[in-house]
């Protein structure tokens, strides 16, 4: 089952694909959104076959009210940049006008002659955590997966001490197509991450080499500030960014990007 939004006929619906069928779900918010699957009170009536439906896709929740992203957290991330890897979490914000959905066409930033793909696993938050006692209980917190993309103005983020104008601009994060819901796969601590740009594989890292794992990100955050549900977590991208290639290669016009997490699901976009 995967929980997402669409835009369809001029209207936005919350709803679920279920093998191919969406079900419009009767929710116009993130939060009831949510509450409806864990209550499990979702109403899987009418629908209609995805192939056969004019839509587009868009981000999942449409006001997450936090987005924290963590920076370096895969050790060959931080080793292309010459850094050691890291000793504690590096963590920043975007905001919700940051998000772009699935299949999204993004104008590039005028802000930036460098801009740069991160493909990075996202975490939903479906329960309350303020100051966990235990790394292990951050995964009861867990409402589901989804995929991300932390695009950066790399020229941007290198010039300034905080990373806001570089990280959060608009169309910066890429996300979808649907969130999964936690319980229905396994922990997604061994899945294969990836990007490739028009069909080049320029990322591959598996989610088992983050630094500061899932569960310890939620336990870690927790204890300064509170997350709660719809709040989303992005947990760091592998190396292979454009940026410290060699020359570098960041994102041109035109570029089709793919990205998945192997038991999440794909994420695509363009640069025009
Ligand atoms: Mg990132």
């Amino acid at each position: 089952m995967k929980l997402g939004r669409i835009l369809k006929n001029d209207k936005i619906e919350y709803g679920v694909q279920y093998e191919n069928n969406w079900y419009k779900q009767d929710v116009n918010d993130d939060l009831h959104f949510l509450e409806q699957y864990q209550q499990n009170s979702l109403i899987l009536t009418s629908h209609e076959n995805l192939k056969d439906m004019e839509f587009e896709w868009l981000p999942p929740l449409a006001r997450p009210g936090k987005i924290l992203c963590v920076g370096r957290n895969y050790a060959d991330h931080s080793k292309e940049q010459g850094k050691s890897p890291e000793t504690k979490p590096i963590i920043f914000s975007k905001y919700s006008t940051s998000m772009v959905g699935h299949m999204s066409v993004i104008p590039y930033p005028s802000h930036t002659n460098n801009l740069d793909y991160e493909v990075e696993l996202g975490v939903v938050i479906g329960k309350t955590a303020s100051k966990l006692k235990s790394i292990n209980e951050a995964w009861d917190h867990i409402f589901g997966y989804t995929i991300c993309n932390d695009l950066t103005a790399r020229d941007v983020q290198k010039s300034e001490k905080q990373w806001t104008m570089g990280k959060a601009f608009d169309n910066s994060l890429p996300i979808g197509p649907y969130i999964i819901p936690s319980d229905t796969i396994p922990k997604p601590t061994n899945n294969e991450i990836w990007l490739t740009i028009n069909g080049e594989k320029r990322q591959l890292d598996n989610t088992n080499n983050m630094i500061f794992s899932i569960p310890y990100l939620i336990y870690y955050i927790s204890q300064n500030i509170t997350l709660e549900p719809t709040d989303i977590i992005l947990t760091g991208t592998p190396a292979g960014v454009g940026f410290y290639m060699s020359p570098k290669n960041t994102l041109r016009q035109g570029d089709q990007i793919s990205s998945g997490v192997s038991s999440i699901g794909e994420l695509r976009f363009s640069i025009k």
